[in-house]
């Protein structure tokens, strides 16, 4: 029989699973919330019986995957992590140091819903693996943990941008994102959950409805034929479908746009991509492409961002630009480089 991880359960699975035992409705609770406090490394405020705590520890398995971290200059870190099975997969801790305008350091964890991706993202060393397989919803919330205790502390911002489509995993994606939310475990706010998915349209109103973590798309160009050249899953879900998904969405979704040079970052792209937003609530995060497997395409001159975010924001677009933290890492699902594609060719 597999073992059950603790990282996997809600309050309520491990309430349901102490009242089988018979424990009373407050004390299930109270093991519940003690076993989600000790695994979030937080203080018990009340403490369960011993027996039923003895119970539960033979019950859930809370040791979390070995992995090694690389921290690069800006203070960012990668683990690569070491699953059961022996599958590596990336997880990354991106720093934002105190600014102007942050009054204080901000951590951001990166997470992986799969190991691997069938997406094929041509910018994408992950979509250069194909799919490994999916990861479970303990899986996803042991990335968290062990970032949150190699930081000693519990970051409030989590993004779905790690290896893999979430929405090709999304009962485990938002298994996950219950238990990180669980105010006596991790206690990350919800709305500071961002899912980012390349766009597989029958699966966002789903999305939607089921969580109130923020929703990020990758658009990346907006004139089909380019589009197509980039992500092979707008043949499936043309961009017109993709517009009216994100019409119905019920808070302001993230426009993912890699900026990449002679690909997607003119004038007329930025008009495009201006166009295309029009009467939609949007926001727009420009990401300058990190190298990635296609040895041809790079990020363009820094000008050159600057001047497409200024014909955005020109036009009543919000627009931010963000910088890649640390070498390899990148802000689109799955440009999370570095380390990874060594670690998966590491598996055979
Ligand atoms: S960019 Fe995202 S969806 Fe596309 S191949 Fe990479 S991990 Fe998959």
């Amino acid at each position: 029989m597999d073992t059950v991880q603790l990282a996997g359960q809600t309050e309520a699975a491990l309430e349901q699973w102490a009242r089988e035992r018979g424990a009373s409705p407050g004390a299930a609770r109270g093991l519940a919330r003690a076993l989600l406090a000790e695994f979030a490394q937080r203080s018990i405020l009340q403490q369960p019986s011993a027996a039923l705590v003895a119970e539960a520890k033979s019950a859930f398995a809370s040791a979390l995957p070995p992995a090694d971290a690389i921290v690069d200059p800006d203070g960012t870190v990668r683990f690569a992590v070491r699953l059961l099975d022996g599958v590596v997969i990336e997880t990354v801790a991106i720093h934002q140091p105190q600014s102007e305008t942050r009054k204080s350091e901000r951590w951001t964890i990166c997470v992986s819903s799969q190991a691997g991706c069938a997406r094929g993202c041509v910018f994408c060393e992950t979509g250069r693996l194909g799919l490994v397989r999916n990861l479970s919803a303990a899986e996803i919330v042991s990335q968290y943990a062990l970032a949150a205790r190699h930081l000693g502390q519990r970051p409030r911002n989590v993004v779905f941008m790690g290896m893999g489509e979430p929405l090709d995993n999304l009962e485990e994606v938002l298994r996950a994102i219950e238990v990180l939310r669980e105010p006596s475990g991790f206690a990350v706010p919800e709305r500071r959950i961002t899912v980012s998915t390349v766009g597989i349209v029958p699966r966002l109103d789903e999305l939607y409805a089921r969580t109130r973590a923020q929703v990020a798309v990758s658009l990346h160009a907006i004139e089909p034929r380019a589009r197509l050249a980039l992500l092979p899953v707008a043949r499936k879900w043309p961009l017109e479908e993709l517009r009216r998904a994100i019409a119905r969405a019920p808070r302001t979704v993230l426009l993912q746009w890699t900026l990449i040079a002679g690909v997607n970052d003119s004038d007329d792209d930025a008009d495009g991509l201006v166009q295309f937003a029009q009467g939609l609530d949007v926001r727009v995060n420009l990401i300058p492409l990190n190298p990635g497997p296609a040895a041809d395409q790079r990020a363009p001159p820094l000008d050159r961002c600057r001047a497409f975010q200024k014909r955005l924001a020109g036009a009543g677009l919000r627009t931010l630009l963000r910088m890649p933290h640390g070498q390899g890492i990148g802000g689109a699902c799955g440009q999370l480089a570095g380390a990874r594609r060594t670690a998966m060719a590491n598996r055979h």
